[in-house]
């Protein structure tokens, strides 16, 4: 089987409808290989990777999409990203002093908190921000509620992760033209909610491992799908040399000449991809002669 690590988008031919499909498995495994993580907070990091695929894919940017759940249970932080050209990256991070459910419990594992969607174009553009409170009993239903009211798109998700894979499917309502008539826009609201009802009997293991196109057809059988050629889907860090330089000089010299002294060598570890950043004597004096002087426009005056 060959359908892993792909992203494929299908539409209604004659409704206006559209969804996405993704599966990790490859890309999964190697987003969380540095990562031990308890079976509940691991499955919520695969849905939360699987979910930033299928919004890369539905929302139109370049650049990077994140999504940050800030919980007050046991899990306090997990951040997934996705670019728009499908490399996906996350991890999750523990309150110590609190237990983790055994039981699979969204509710339980990130307790009262937000969830934060943020698209960041670079170049200077400032970042757009979506932000929801986590009130729904899966990440699933957060998702929705951030698409119903930062997006004004009626949509719906089902995602779903295990040990190997993870994968989701999302399902869009178009607006309708606003000359389509009253009896047209009650056609589309019935099939949207047919649709929606049916997408939500998919079950987890047909979203990880059944092949994709019997699976469209007995969910949305009676109607006409258009199904696209696959995206390739990778994990693939964005930390650079330039990246962690910039935060080291951040950091500042005193800082930065302290650890030096007390450890011998500075070492900075991405928390993404764990790739491990090491800095001597020579390199940090490097790091801090060719530092510019932060620009402050309009200074001089
Ligand atoms: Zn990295």
């Amino acid at each position: 089987m060959d359908d892993v690590d792909q992203l494929r988008r299908f539409l209604f031919e004659n409704e206006p409808l559209r969804g996405h499909w993704v599966r990790l498995e490859e890309s999964w495994l190697a987003a969380r290989t540095h990562q031990s993580l308890p079976p509940a907070v691991n499955r919520l990091l695969g849905e939360a990777l699987a979910a930033v695929s299928l919004l890369a894919a539905a929302l139109k940017f370049r650049g990077t999409l994140t999504l940050q759940v800030t919980g007050g249970g046991s899990l306090s932080l997990l951040i997934a990203q996705a670019t728009h050209d499908q490399h996906l990256r996350g991890i999750a991070q523990l309150r110590e002093d609190t237990p983790v459910p055994v039981e699979e419990d969204f509710r339980a594992l990130v307790g009262e908190g937000r969830l934060v969607v943020t698209v960041d174009a670079g170049d200077g553009v400032p970042p757009w921000q979506g932000i929801v409170p986590l009130s729904g009993n899966t990440l699933s239903e957060c998702l929705e509620s951030y698409f119903e009211t930062s997006e004004q798109l009626p949509t719906r998700l089902v995602l779903s992760a295990n040990e190997h894979r993870a994968g989701g499917i999302l399902l869009q309502k178009l607006p309708t033209p606003s000359d389509a008539g009253e009896a047209a826009e009650g056609h589309v609201r019935d099939v949207w909610d047919e649709a929606a009802l049916f997408l939500k009997t998919v079950q987890p293991h047909e979203l990880l491992d059944a092949p994709l196109e019997p699976l469209l057809q007995v969910v949305f059988g009676e109607h006409d799908l258009r199904l696209f050629e696959p995206d390739r889907v990778r994990f693939q860090c964005r930390c650079d040399e330039e990246r962690v330089a910039s935060l080291l000089q951040g950091l500042g010299e005193a800082e930065v000449r302290s650890v030096l002294e007390e450890q011998g060598m500075v070492t900075v570890t991405c928390e993404f991809c764990q790739r491990p950043y090491r800095y001597d004597a020579i390199d940090v004096a490097q790091l801090f002669a060719v530092a510019p002087l932060p620009e402050v426009p309009g200074s001089l005056n």
